[in-house]
């Protein structure tokens, strides 16, 4: 008979251990926004010793003993004599416990310790190629990383490919086999959407979003929205970095980050809605369980549904725009005055190739992700070299977009993430346009008036929403599950392939 104190004995040791990735997360949001260039290397250390030590900790005989009085350590079933007297929400904790612990316990400390350091200088290798546009000098970093990412595979274990391996750290449950044919209907719809876009008598007008506008008043217009959608400044901030991205270190501290260009004004304004979606994610994620996985996010897909519900469904709705164009073009009276509302809608929802992914519309965003998944599964299976990488880009590229990088600071060198050995992050993003959508779905459905309050500013509806089916719940679901429960669906592509069709075929004037 085990009494309750033994579960919160096994909590408060897990929260202790998240303190020390906590505290990685402090180092690494610093070494992104304010840490000065030529402390890169010690970073680089100190990153890699709390990251080993939280490992060491968590694989300990001490987190053994403490899960391996609920759960068989080799199968995770939970034992017999604990079934009965253990609630929904402590089977889903030991569930999810058990999975990143059986996980762990296969990664040898110094691989960890290796790994780490590896990612830590890897990524500022990359920011030095990637500025000098020079592919060589990043080489010798992937070829090792990638490298090191084909042994984890191999020490995690895996069926049908080493991929899957990587897949499941970002989103469990995903595979090769379930992403192949999701990925080849969705594209099949949107080739045939963007030909109709091609062929569409409708020019938006973009060079009003290339004006100069003031990077100061930009980027507190993107605060101000997103004090609207409610994120809250009080347990969290907004800085900039080179790359936008969300950390969180407690629900009471979820930053975000974005990037600002006088000569692109979109950049900024999207990527604080973005980011903003998923900072209420982080806001939004239970106290109570703080440290242990059902205070923590589902999955990177779950998380990007929630960026780009705000970002696409959201902020790039004619709704949206009703309530805060008047406010844009207050703030940039020189530049939107004689704008119309349709005119700048039209141009935030341009739909057009091109080279970076992180500067894509909403549709061919979709294709990026697409060529990105093809050739990692290329390299970590092992048919391609590293340094083939550069060539088969550009072909890929060419091939799913009709468009040709001219160097490769904008082709191969231009995402962060296989700096980071963040291989099997890409399908994430597709994921989580295709769960945005069947969420916002759902939401509609749900809210008949909250297209009427989005038009009045009045974003707080939706985001109680989202904190109450999604966010309140950490790992206690799967994304498949918690899909299935919240909308009465699988994962389809249908309501985003929906979606797209209303949107474009209203905006470029055809019909599907
Ligand atoms: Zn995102």
């Amino acid at each position: 008979m085990t009494s309750p104190a033994s579960l919160d004995s096994l909590k408060s040791k897990l929260r202790e251990i998240h303190h020390l990735h906590d505290a990685a997360a402090v180092l690494s949001w610093d070494q992104e926004t304010y840490m000065p260039a030529g402390s890169g290397a010690i970073r680089a250390e100190q990153l890699a010793t709390l990251q080993t030590l939280a490992h060491n900790q968590f694989t300990s005989p001490e987190v053994e003993s403490l899960l391996g009085s609920f759960v068989d350590i080799d199968t995770g079933t939970i034992l017999p004599n604990q079934e009965t007297t253990l609630d929904d929400t402590a089977h889903a904790l030991l569930r999810e416990t058990w999975r990143d612990f059986s996980r762990a316990k296969k990664l040898p400390s110094s691989f960890v310790n290796k790994l780490e350091r590896e990612c830590s200088l890897a990524q500022q290798i990359w920011q030095e190629a990637r500025k000098t546009n020079d592919f060589q000098r990043f080489l010798p970093n992937l070829e090792r990383l990638v490298r090191l990412k084909q042994q984890e595979a191999e020490y995690l274990s895996y069926t049908d490919s080493p991929y899957n391996a990587l897949l499941d750290t970002f989103e469990p449950g995903s595979t090769v086999a379930q992403l192949r044919p999701l990925f080849a209907e969705l594209r099949t719809h949107l080739i045939r959407l963007l030909d109709q876009i091609r062929n569409s008598p409708v020019q938006p007008n973009t060079s009003l979003l290339t004006q100069s506008f003031d990077t100061a008043k930009q980027v507190d217009f993107g605060r101000l929205v997103l004090k609207q959608m409610g994120y809250n400044f009080q347990r969290g901030r907004l800085d900039l970095s080179a790359h936008p991205f969300t950390t969180a270190f407690h629900p009471t501290d979820a930053r975000v980050t974005t990037r600002v260009f006088e000569k692109d004004m979109p950049s900024c304004l999207f990527s604080c809605i973005h980011e903003g979606g998923h900072g209420l994610y982080e806001q939004g994620l239970s106290p109570q369980h703080y440290g242990t996985p059902l205070g923590e996010a589902i999955s990177l897909g779950i998380h990007e549904s929630q960026s780009r519900l705000w970002e696409n469904s959201v902020g790039r709705s004619q709704a949206f725009w009703k309530y805060l164009y008047p406010k844009l073009q207050e703030t940039f009276p020189e530049q939107l005055g004689a704008v119309q509302a349709e005119e700048f809608y039209l141009a935030i929802n341009q739909v057009v190739p091109s080279l970076v992914r992180v500067e894509a519309d909403e549709l061919t965003y979709n294709l990026h992700i697409m060529v990105r998944f093809e050739i990692e599964l290329e390299v970590i299976e092992g048919r391609v070299e590293v340094d083939e990488l550069p060539e088969l880009w550009n072909a890929k590229i060419e091939e799913y977009l009709g468009v040709t990088p001219s160097n490769d600071a904008e082709g191969v060198l231009q995402d962060v993430h296989w700096s980071f050995g963040a291989f099997g992050y890409f399908p994430t993003y597709t994921l989580g346009n295709l769960y945005a959508a069947m969420l916002f779905q759902q939401a509609k459905q749900d809210m008949a008036d909250l297209e009427q309050n989005i038009g009045q500013g009045n974003f707080l509806p939706l985001k109680n929403w989202l904190n109450d089916r999604v966010h309140k719940w950490g790992r206690q679901y799967s994304a498949s599950d918690l899909i299935q429960q919240v909308t009465g669906q699988a994962l389809t592509s249908e309501p985003f392939v929906k979606d797209l069709e209303e949107k474009f075929g209203n905006l470029y004037q055809f019909s599907t």
